[in-house]
């Protein structure tokens, strides 16, 4: 049993039940404080500061120094392995409990900074990215709309998670603007292409998971031992210039169209945290292979909202999802990525593809919700998107809830700026 986990545990620390952040969260990221980067957690609207808990002595007895806790990245705690982050988080919230005797609430100025007031950076080194394809409502309209009804599954996709390797240099934080980029189109009724902005911007609601144990080249990782290999989540918005995308992508797969940037939360919300939310996915009704099986529950029910505020008016949502919805999860995820001894490394991020769900309302793309720009969708501002415009702000946001305890993962939310 995770004791952080613990339904019935309250905090000193006051926070209101529509916080992403209970005491049964602790989450970890980096954050730069005094100049320096450090491991930190989250309590409510207050950054724990777990190298300053190290230094007043309350981690004493878990095999680990500053060295770990005052560092650029999570990578090295990381690789500590999970019996040691786990017992720091069941520490963490032992010494946020109402009921803790350790006297760390006399000394919470030490180690409790306003989230308001605190520079968050990016929680890890990421060496790798890989993006699959993972929901069969997405890859169907996709397919649709760029192929036909007919065909829209290619056949490979119903016996492997498909993916790609995508690009890590230019996996951002939440919060950081991105620059509409500019590349090859292929105008309507012309076979020659221009070159200018993209116009059609688009977003991807996408839930990524961080790699916590390296495995070796040669070596492979079973549906039954992945989640061993799984750090925890993030939110991921894995943005996508679908006019560039049409002509670049045959047949190599994309390219240009989402390396430019992607954005990542900066919360890593542990898999231990969202063990409560473990949920059946989607029947797999075709036979698929032996090292794709796997037993028990391993999908996660944590709903997921994207939301766009035009510059100077209201955020509208535009789709509510959920994770459950993934047809391939993540264990078969791992295990199919290392079925030809491919290896995984600490910090590697692997994103679950768009996040669909079965109707309109819950599509994690414009490209379906407003279905390829025939269906756009009103702003309270009087304009309609069918694509993302400059000054857009677009904002994923993502929690579980069961049993009075609802765990979020914080902001994943980026504007867009004009093209030079
Ligand atoms: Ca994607």
């Amino acid at each position: 049993m995770i004791k952080a986990n613990d339904p019935t545990r309250i905090s000193w620390v006051q926070y209101d039940g529509s916080t992403d952040f209970p005491v049964q969260n602790i989450p970890f990221g980096i954050m730069i404080a005094g100049g320096k980067h450090k491991v930190c957690s989250r309590i409510g609207d207050y950054i724990i500061d777990i190298a300053a808990l190290y230094e007043l002595g309350f981690l004493n007895g878990i095999d680990l120094g500053l060295q770990h806790l005052e560092n650029e990245f999570l990578n090295d705690f990381i690789s500590l392995g999970k019996e040691v982050t786990n017992a720091v988080r069941d520490r963490l919230a032992d010494v946020l409990d109402d009921k803790n005797t350790l006297g760390a609430k006399a000394k919470s100025e030490k180690f409790l900074r306003p989230a308001l007031e605190t520079v968050m950076s990016m929680p890890v080194r990421i060496g790798d990215y890989t993006d699959f394809y993972s929901s069969r409502e997405h890859a169907f309209n996709v397919g649709c709309m760029f192929r036909d009804p007919k065909n829209a599954l290619m056949p490979n996709w119903l016996h492997l998670p498909v993916g790609y390797h995508g690009r890590a240099s230019s996996i951002i934080l939440s919060d950081c603007d991105v620059k509409r980029p500019k590349g090859q189109q292929l105008p309507p009724d012309s076979e020659v292409p221009v070159f200018g902005p993209c116009k059609q911007l688009d977003f991807e609601l996408e839930v990524a998971f961080i790699v916590g144990k390296s495995n070796h080249l040669g070596e492979t990782i079973s549906t039954a031992n992945a989640e061993e290999y799984i750090f925890g989540l993030c939110l991921f918005n894995d943005w996508s210039a679908r006019d560039i995308q049409r002509w670049e992508y045959v047949p190599l797969g994309p390219f240009l169209s989402k390396n430019f940037a992607s954005t990542l939360s900066p919360w890593i919300v542990t898999l231990e945290a969202l063990e409560p939310f473990k949920t059946v996915g989607p029947v797999q009704e075709t036979k698929i292979l032996p090292y794709l099986e796997y037993s028990g529950e391993k999908n996660y029910d944590i709903h997921l909202q994207v939301s766009i505020k035009p510059e100077g008016s209201d955020p509208v949502v535009v789709s509510r999802s959920n994770f459950k919805y993934m047809y391939w999860n993540m264990v078969q995820q791992v295990a199919h990525h290392t079925v030809n001894g491919c290896n995984l490394r600490v910090g590697d991020l692997c994103a679950s593809g768009t996040i669909s769900g079965p109707t309109p309302d819950s599509y994690g793309s414009m490209l379906e919700i407003a279905w390829k720009g025939t269906k756009p969708v009103n702003m309270n501002d009087g304009t309609t998107r069918s694509f993302i415009l400059d000054g857009d702000e677009v904002a994923l946001t993502g929690y579980a809830e069961k049993n009075g305890v609802r765990i979020g993962f914080g902001d994943c939310k980026a504007k867009i700026l004009p093209a030079d």
